[in-house]
């Protein structure tokens, strides 16, 4: 087949899109103390059409120079101020060109630049720029010029050039290449001839290149200058921390180390090499949409996938590494690679080792475990809330704070241990924040008596009873259930009913509250507080009703029980008031009040400034006397 390219075959110019036009302006003109990272995005960008072209010969040996050697060259004249990389990956074609290098595919790119012009971000942002699809643009730090020479595997393709200073175009020019493969010419700039010493590139590699999988050569050497080790098919006691810390930035362009890492090396029931590791800090893009997350895929050494999400749970999506198995079949496209059964055993198998891995940690490295809780504790009680099976390895990883612990996480397995004898219930709390349950009304009888509650201070803390049912025969009460029942009280055991004249101000309380609440008690519980707002029988936790509150918009607080504590000078005063009989325009403006407290203790106030003139009110009446 013959292909007409007449008229493409002309020098023509084109013009940057909007996005990269503002990120060279900003590339070209700041002074970035990073600007070696250039060399690693174009090495990534080589080692990625390197992956490509394995790929490709996989199935296809009907492409241009199939028996080259898959390999990167570097090579620095600091005479001429020059640096050249070239590489025997699947190269572009003049379109390609266009498209990869005129364009951004990247939705996130936008804000990077963003972030970029503002400043906002520390200097170092410019180290992410891989992260955002546009890691090529880099080389304009060091650049005057560049100079792209590209000819596609496919035998039929002809060599292009693309060619810029940076500026707002880039010129496209037929040329001839014989070999397969890109080569980028870089003139360049004067401040930034260092990098075309030899010592310099190789130093660079070092850094941020040792691990990619093809050789490089710098200059006109022999040996490559990178170890090119597949690290995940080390033995696990070869692995130094200090190795595989820096595979582990490599492979994440973090800055920090990992927390822990996992290798897992198995025969069966699959054959796999795993690297897995949980690292130092939580990427809170992730608790959003953020979907670029996953593992990256080996088959026999071969990059089948960059971000897997199919190799474990969706709650361990933190998770970062290498998975490479000789059992998946090569010969299957990427999107088949989804569905194999065997995916779905390593599957199982890694997030088995995971959840080991974490559960030893819990056990021999206390505060590592800490650290890991502080970070991902949220996706374990995702993972309990979400992922049935995997809940029995789930639930003794949790970690909470309690009324007897504030400053220590526990386990539920500690709370059962110094539960009471005849105690057959899980207490917990929900609430606000930590801070606003240690004030909680719900609380005084426990911390009187003594009786440990647990403190769920997170919104999906509300979904955990639920999905965990029972815990070693406990069961979970959240505390400010208006049937609550500590241990020893017994029924028999209740206080004292308080009198008729009780009865009248519960029942002016009623009137007064109308339809805010369900109704109004005398309190069993409460100790020194004049009041609480309990969740009535049947009504469905007062947790889930705080995670409501963050999702809707209409949100209105749920009808609740007002306890009132007849014990109280407050609640005593306003009997004795009610039942002298008189209309009394302190008690109705007294009841709102106490309600409204209450309501501001459980976080559900929707105005609380709207409270400053009742209580003025009330002020005024106490200092009259
Ligand atoms: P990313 O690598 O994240 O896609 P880059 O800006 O680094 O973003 O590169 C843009 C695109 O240009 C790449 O996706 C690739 O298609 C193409 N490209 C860059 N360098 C090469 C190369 N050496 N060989 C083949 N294609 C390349
Ligand atoms: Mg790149």
């Amino acid at each position: 087949m013959t292909t007409t390219v007449a008229q493409e075959e002309t020098r023509e110019t084109r013009k940057f899109q909007t996005e990269i036009k503002q990120l060279l302006d900003i590339l070209v003109h700041s002074l970035y103390s990073q600007r070696e990272i250039f060399l690693r995005e174009l090495i990534s960008n080589a080692s990625d059409a390197l992956h490509r072209m394995k790929f490709e010969m996989l199935t296809n040996r009907e492409v241009l120079d199939p028996d080259a050697e898959l390999a990167i060259r570097i090579t620095g004249d600091p005479e001429n101020g020059t640096l050249t990389i070239s590489d025997t990956g699947v190269g572009m074609t003049h379109d390609e060109l266009v498209e990869n290098l005129g364009t951004i595919a990247h939705s996130g790119a936008a804000q990077f630049i963003h972030a970029l012009q503002e400043q906002q971000q520390s200097p170092e942002a410019i180290d992410q720029i891989g992260q955002f699809g546009v890691g090529f643009y880099s080389v304009f730090m060091v650049a005057d010029e560049v100079r792209v020479t590209s000819r596609s595997y496919r035998p039929d393709e002809r060599a292009w050039t693309w060619v810029s200073t940076g500026d707002d175009a880039y010129e496209l020019m037929p040329t001839e290449k014989s070999d397969r493969g890109t080569t980028i010419e870089i003139k360049l700039k004067k401040d930034a001839l260092e990098f075309a010493e030899a010592w310099r590139i190789k130093n660079i590699i070092h850094k941020y290149s040792d691990f990619v999988t093809f050789p490089i050569y710098v200059t006109d050497e022999e040996t490559p200058v990178n170890r090119q080790q597949a690290i995940w098919r080390q033995s696990p006691s070869q692995v130094s921390d200090e190795e595989a810390n820096e595979f582990y930035r490599q492979l994440t362009l973090a800055f920090e180390d990992p927390l822990t890492r996992i290798h897992v090396q198995t025969d069966a029931p699959v054959q796999v090499y795993a690297l897995l590791f949980i690292p130092g800090k939580l990427d809170r893009t992730l608790l959003g949409l953020k979907q670029d997350y996953g593992l990256r895929l080996y088959s026999r050494k071969i990059r089948i996938q960059d971000r897997n999400k199919d190799l474990l749970p969706g709650y361990l999506r933190f998770i970062e590494g290498v998975v490479d198995s000789e059992d998946i079949p090569l010969n299957v496209s990427r999107e088949m690679v989804q569905s194999s059964r065997v995916l779905s055993k390593i599957k199982s198998l890694l997030t088995r080792k995971t959840l080991n891995a974490l559960a030893e940690m819990a056990e021999k490295e206390p505060e590592k475990y800490k650290a890991f809780w502080q970070e991902f504790g949220i996706f374990i009680k995702e993972g309990v809330t979400t992922e049935f099976k995997d809940q029995e390895k789930l639930v003794p990883l949790l970690r909470f704070y309690s009324t007897r612990s504030e400053d220590e996480l526990i386990s539920l397995a500690d709370y059962i241990a110094r539960a009471r004898p005849e105690q057959k219930v899980i207490y917990y709390i929900t609430g606000e924040s930590l801070a606003a349950m240690k004030r909680s009304p719900h609380l005084e009888y426990f911390r009187k008596e003594n009786i440990e509650v647990l403190y769920f201070d997170q919104p999906v803390d509300a979904f955990l009873p639920q999905a965990i049912g029972k815990y070693e025969e406990f069961e979970f009460q959240n505390v400010d259930r208006a049937d609550i029942k500590a241990p020893e009280q017994s029924d028999e055991a209740q206080p004292p009913k308080p009198g008729e004249d009780f009865e009248k101000l519960a029942a002016r309380a009623r009137e007064v509250l109308g339809d805010k609440i369900s109704d109004v008690r005398p309190s069993r519980i409460l100790v020194s507080a004049p009041a609480r707002l309990a969740a009535p029988e049947g009504v469905i936790d007062t947790g889930i009703q705080r995670v409501r509150r963050l999702m809707e918009d209409d949100f209105s607080a749920p009808q609740m029980v007002l306890e009132l504590n007849p014990g109280h000078p407050i609640v005593a005063n306003l009997t004795r008031r009610v039942a002298a009989g008189e209309p009394d325009d302190i008690v109705d403006t007294a009841i709102e009040q106490l309600y409204e407290d209450a309501l501001l203790l459980e976080g559900f106030h929707p105005d609380p400034a709207q409270m400053v003139e009742r209580i003025q009110k009330l002020l005024e009446a106490a200092t009259r006397a």
